[in-house]
Order: C-alpha cells, then sequence, then structure tokens
C-alpha cells in the first residue's frame, strides 16, 4: 500500500515546495498529480514516475511511504484523500492505568476524540456522506474494545480530560481555584482530592496566579472530581517535581481500581511505574500514526529504548538509547580524582531573600566539559540560583566567581513574536548553525531542520522547546544554563535532546547546568548532581555538585523512593514501595542502584 501525505503548512504558496507541485500538476496523462485553488492532490492511483515526483517534494512538504499490505483492513480514520491516518486504536481496559507511548502528532488526540465519540471514524472513507459506528464495530475483532466501541456508539460512555497544555487554562478559565474545583465535584470527593494533591493553600487564589506545577495539580483534580467512566490524562507529569509525580501516581492508580484510565506520559521513570499495559504508537509526524497492540510496561518501555518493534518488525530509531554507570564520567570531567579541566564557576555561602522565601547554598564549583544536572522539589530555589550564578539576579551573602560568558535558557519560553524559526535562529546566533557539527548533532537531532519554515508564534510546546535548547546551544558562551529542558519533549526528544548537550559540551569544553525533573533525562545528561533540599515557597538549600551515585542517594532519600536496574536494558526502575527490593536498598543507603 502506497500512501502520499500532503502536509498542507508545508506547500503553502510562496514556499518552495508549492512551486515545485504546481510545475509537476497536471503534467502527466493520468493527472496524477493536481492543483486545485492553491491547494494540490496526489490520487492514490498515481503512477510510479508521479509517486517519485512526489517524494522528492522538497521541504519535507509530502510524505510518500509503503505501508504493509495488511494494514488497510486496520485503518480507522482518515482525515482527507491525502491527509493524516490513524491505524488501530488503544483499548481502555478496565481496572487498568492503560500507557501511550511516543511521539506526539500521531493521532493521540484523534483516537482520544474516537475513544470519546466526537469523532466517528470512516475507516480511510473521507468522502463518505454518512459514516456509521456499526462500520466500525463490525470491522473489528471481538473483545474489550470492540465492546467498549459499543457503549460509546450508543452514548454510554462519559469521559472527563486532562488536557496536554495546562499553561492555556487560564486563558479560557477564569475564577478563584476553590470556586472552580468545587464547581465540578461530581463525585462528592473535592475536600479529599484537595488534600492529596496538597493544593489546600490555592483554594483562594485566582487561577492566573499559579505556577504550572501548581496549575498541573488543580488540572489534575478538576479530572478527578467528574464522575467519568474513561478518565485521560495527557502529560500529567509536565512541570512536577518528583514528589509529586510519585503522588499523582499513586492517586491515578488508586482511580484505576474502579476506573478505565488512559495516560500519555513521557517521562520513562513514571510510565513505568504508573501504567499496567502500554499502547507503542509509532509512524510518522502529520502523515500516518500506528497504535500497536498493548504490551506490558516494561516490554513495551525496553522495545522503545531499544528501537525495535519485534511483533511489527519496524525499526522505530537507528540506535538503541543506553544507559551507563556514571562513575568514570565524573572523574573524566574535573570530579575529584582528576586533575584535568578548570574550574568554570565557584561559589560558596550564597544566600538569597525573594519575599518569604530564602536561598542558602554550601559551596560548590564546577569544571569544563562537565555537565551538572541540578535536582529538588519545585520552589526551593533552583531557577532563581541558576540566575544569580548567571548574573541576572543579585545576591544577598556570599560569593560567586566566574569569568564566564553565559548562555540561558529559561523555563518558560517566549514564542509571541512576527518570525520564522529560521529568522529566530539567524538574529539569535548568526547564520553559522546551517553546516558542521552543530548542525548535525543538534539542529537535526533536534528535528529543529524540520520546523524552519514555521511561524514561532504557530510552534506546539515540544517544537518551541527544541528550537530553544538549540538557540541556547548554539550561543558561543563558558557555561550554558537550562532550565526544565525536558517539558513537552515526548521521550524520544528528550534522550535526544539530553546527548545534544553532553556532545556540545564535550566537543568544545564548556560547561552546563541542566534542572530538570525527568530521572532518565538526568541520568543520561549529568556527570554530576547539584542537590536541592527545603520546603518549597520558603526555603531551599543547595549542596553538592556530587557524583551522580552520592547526589541520586540524597536526592533519592529525600525523596523516599528508590531505584534498581532493569536486567536486560540497564534503565533505572522505581521500585514499588515495601517491596523487597526496595527495602533492601534501603537498608543499605543504596537509593540509585548501578547494579543490573
Ligand atoms: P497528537 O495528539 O498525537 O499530537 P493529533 O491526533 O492531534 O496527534 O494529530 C495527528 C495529525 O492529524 C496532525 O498532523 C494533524 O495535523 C492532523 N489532524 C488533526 N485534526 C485534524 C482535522 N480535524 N483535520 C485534518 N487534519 C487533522
Ligand atoms: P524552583 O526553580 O526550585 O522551582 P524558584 O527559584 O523558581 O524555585 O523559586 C523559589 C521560590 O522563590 C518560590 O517560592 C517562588 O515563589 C519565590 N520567588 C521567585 N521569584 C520571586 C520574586 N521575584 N518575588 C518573590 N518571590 C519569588
Ligand atoms: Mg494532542
Amino acid at each position: 500500500m502506497r500512501i502520499a501525505v500532503l502536509i498542507e503548512e508545508k506547500c503553502k504558496p510562496k514556499s518552495d515546495a508549492y512551486d515545485y507541485l504546481k510545475k509537476w500538476a497536471g503534467s502527466c496523462g493520468g493527472d496524477c498529480i493536481q492543483m486545485n485553488g492553491d491547494k494540490f492532490k496526489i490520487l492514490e492511483s498515481a503512477c510510479p514516475p508521479c509517486f517519485i515526483r512526489a517524494k522528492h517534494c522538497p521541504g519535507g512538504a509530502v510524505v510518500v511511504i509503503n505501508l504493509p499490505a495488511e494494514l488497510k483492513t486496520d485503518m480507522i480514520h482518515r482525515y482527507s484523500l491525502n491527509g493524516f491516518r490513524l491505524f488501530k486504536l488503544p483499548t481502555p481496559s478496565k481496572e487498568s492505568v492503560v500507557g501511550i507511548l511516543g511521539p506526539n502528532g500521531m493521532g493521540k488526540s484523534t483516537a482520544f476524540n474516537i475513544l470519546n465519540g466526537s469523532i466517528t471514524p470512516n475507516l480511510g472513507n473521507f468522502e463518505a456522506d454518512e459514516v456509521w459506528w456499526e462500520d466500525v464495530i463490525e470491522s473489528l475483532p471481538r473483545g474489550e474494545l470492540r465492546d467498549f466501541l459499543v457503549d460509546v456508539s450508543n452514548s454510554k460512555v462519559t469521559v472527563a480530560l486532562k488536557p496536554q497544555y495546562v499553561d492555556n487554562i487560564p486563558k479560557a478559565v477564569k475564577g478563584r481555584v476553590g470556586n472552580l474545583l468545587s464547581s465540578v465535584d461530581e463525585r462528592g470527593i473535592y475536600e479529599e482530592m484537595v488534600d492529596k494533591l496538597g493544593i489546600d493553600h490555592l483554594l483562594e487564589r485566582n487561577l492566573s496566579q499559579l505556577s504550572g506545577g501548581e496549575l498541573q495539580r488543580v488540572a489534575i483534580c478538576a479530572t478527578l472530581l467528574k464522575d467519568a467512566d474513561v478518565y485521560f490524562f495527557d502529560e500529567p507529569s509536565s512541570y512536577l517535581d518528583i514528589h509529586e509525580r510519585m503522588r499523582i501516581v499513586k492517586i491515578i492508580q488508586e482511580l484505576a481500581e474502579t476506573s478505565r484510565v488512559i495516560v500519555i506520559e513521557h517521562d520513562l521513570a513514571v510510565l513505568d511505574v504508573l501504567a499496567d499495559l502500554v499502547h507503542i504508537v509509532y509512524g510518522q509526524k502529520g502523515a500516518f500514526g500506528i497504535f500497536t497492540p498493548a504490551r506490558t510496561t516494561r516490554q513495551a518501555i525496553n522495545a522503545y529504548l531499544d528501537g525495535f518493534l519485534v511483533e511489527q518488525n519496524v525499526r522505530i530509531r537507528d540506535k538503541p538509547i543506553k544507559f551507563q554507570t556514571h562513575t568514570d564520567r565524573y572523574v573524566a570531567s574535573g570530579g575529584e580524582g582528576s586533575d584535568i579541566g578548570h574550574p568554570v564557576v565557584h561559589w560558596g555561602e550564597l544566600e538569597k531573600k525573594l519575599g518569604d522565601f530564602t536561598l542558602t547554598t554550601a559551596e560548590g564549583k564546577v569544571h569544563q566539559s562537565e555537565v551538572v544536572g541540578v535536582v529538588g522539589p519545585n520552589g526551593t530555589g533552583k531557577s532563581t540560583m541558576v540566575k544569580i550564578l548567571a548574573g541576572e539576579l543579585e545576591y544577598d551573602g556570599g560569593w560567586v566567581t566566574a569569568d564566564a560568558s553565559i548562555s540561558y535558557k529559561p523555563q518558560h519560553i517566549d514564542t509571541d513574536m512576527d518570525c520564522t524559526v529560521q529568522t529566530w535562529l539567524d538574529s539569535e546566533i548568526g547564520t553559522t548553525w546551517r553546516s558542521g557539527e552543530y548542525n548535525v548533532n543538534v539542529i537535526r537531532a533536534l528535528g529543529v531542520d524540520d520546523l524552519l519554515t514555521k511561524d514561532v508564534s504557530n510552534l506546539s510546546g515540544g517544537e518551541a522547546q527544541a528550537v530553544s535548547i538549540a538557540i541556547c546551544l548554539g550561543r558561543d558562551a563558558d557555561l550554558y544554563l537550562l532550565d526544565e529542558p525536558s517539558a513537552h519533549l515526548d521521550a524520544n526528544a528528550r534522550m535526544e535532546a539530553a546527548k545534544a548537550i553532553r556532545r556540545t559540551m564535550e566537543a568544545n569544553e564548556k560547561a552546563a547546568f541542566v534542572i530538570d525533573h525527568d530521572v532518565y533525562f538526568i541520568d543520561i545528561v549529568s556527570d554530576t548532581l547539584l542537590v536541592f533540599e527545603g520546603e518549597g515557597g520558603k526555603n531551599g538549600n543547595a549542596e553538592g555538585p556530587f557524583n551522580l551515585r552520592e547526589g541520586m542517594n540524597r536526592f533519592l532519600g529525600d525523596v523516599d523512593v528508590t531505584f534498581r536496574r532493569d536486567h536486560d536494558s540497564g534503565r533505572p526502575r522505581i521500585n514499588k514501595s515495601l517491596s523487597r527490593k526496595d527495602r533492601e536498598q534501603r537498608a543499605k543507603g543504596d537509593y540509585y542502584s548501578f547494579d543490573s
């Protein structure tokens, strides 16, 4: 089955793709490539030369792919002749947390809209005047998904959704948190949930005054209060620290004891401990998406990291993602026991007051080629300290010696500008990004080359993140500060970003601070760890950098979570609380095991 998908935003008038398609439109006797107004069509019955022409369309505006013929009967929905196609669906299973693992743009929202009944799938027949649920149901094998869709078609299913981008909620909904939540309390569990999510202190505040993590917890609370048959959580961990992530895991698992729950989650340590089953979704962004049958969570994540889906015989990544033991990295980067690498920044006994909040630090220093992971609870001063080291913020006590120029990626990315990605890159880092190592290791690795003609203001959260990481790494500086780079990136993009940061620091002998809450990301990116402790909003104290083992032990001891290693993939896995491994590791003070 050969399909051609037109990425419409890439073939608008004035683009190279537009001129190219216009040139070939109507050029063959079969009229395979057609132009109608300023829009194009590529027929399914196109002749081989026209498919080849389409394939060579510049700017990646046309995707031509051969799909296995057996998929033909699995097409669930197609938006138009050359539009996005969805194959198969995830199954909302009873009494389970069902995870979805895969990049954005592969049909997760489309699948969600089918499962909640707001799209009646057309099985690929986009021209049909009317589509019938009966046809869809008949096309599926007997089983849980089919039974579920029968109920959907009879309007017997109610659905609650925690949307992906919580930042947008205050634009659509106004009011006090307490009022808003009590008004959606269909289950009569308002007080219990407010307590469980730790948001009592926010009830009097206005929605517009909340930080990202606070907004996330309020949005999760509102979803839990609804009385639904199926609950969808789209990226519930964004902006949350690891304490809060563990708390959400517990609450969502309790919900699944009585309801169907589907979760889209890109923090693999969280997905691993949260989900009972996982559907991987793969395909090509904007072109097609295929949901695989559910596997156990462990198998799914291992296959995803390995990059090869055995059952489907499909490679989803060139190389596997590997986790290593880090003890050598620390020494190599100038840590204790090594005499290479000059200090780039050195500080001691810093003190800073901000309103009711006080930050203190011990002494620490960071060397050339060293990547420091910065970990700790929300509101303990991580961003504040990074801003002090960046010279953006004055401090009240202590000292900093830095003879270093700094490149900073802030937590909140401003995309409110009237230009394309290419112009943004040119204006921030000049034109050198177009070739060389940086182009390969950063621009391409992060998929920024695919975004060049897009307007910055139209970028999705993940796309904006990728571009701003690229800009930060592309500036010439001695010290790079990245505040929550994993936010909104999918699991694969996180690993690519971690590698891009490491490669840039190693190649140029520069140093970086990376604030993040995703343990896999921190594991891959860090040589050393700067650990924050304290009570969010009141006080914070920073110690380190420590080597990864010692840093993780301090950090995870504070969170009260232990990690073992997966014996096949070597990846870290959260232990079930009070399991045998958990108790053994706690007794030894080994919170982050390196033994697989
Ligand atoms: P995800 O939730 O995984 O990011 P979506 O289901 O939102 O993916 O979108 C998958 C693709 O389908 C996107 O490329 C999008 O452009 C396309 N798409 C989504 N909704 C529509 C629509 N109503 N009409 C045409 N194309 C759509
Ligand atoms: P983290 O990055 O660890 O989440 P931050 O450094 O952003 O923490 O903030 C630490 C604390 O300082 C928070 O409680 C925040 O509310 C407070 N804070 C930050 N900036 C200001 C400010 N300009 N005025 C008053 N309080 C502030
Ligand atoms: Mg979506």
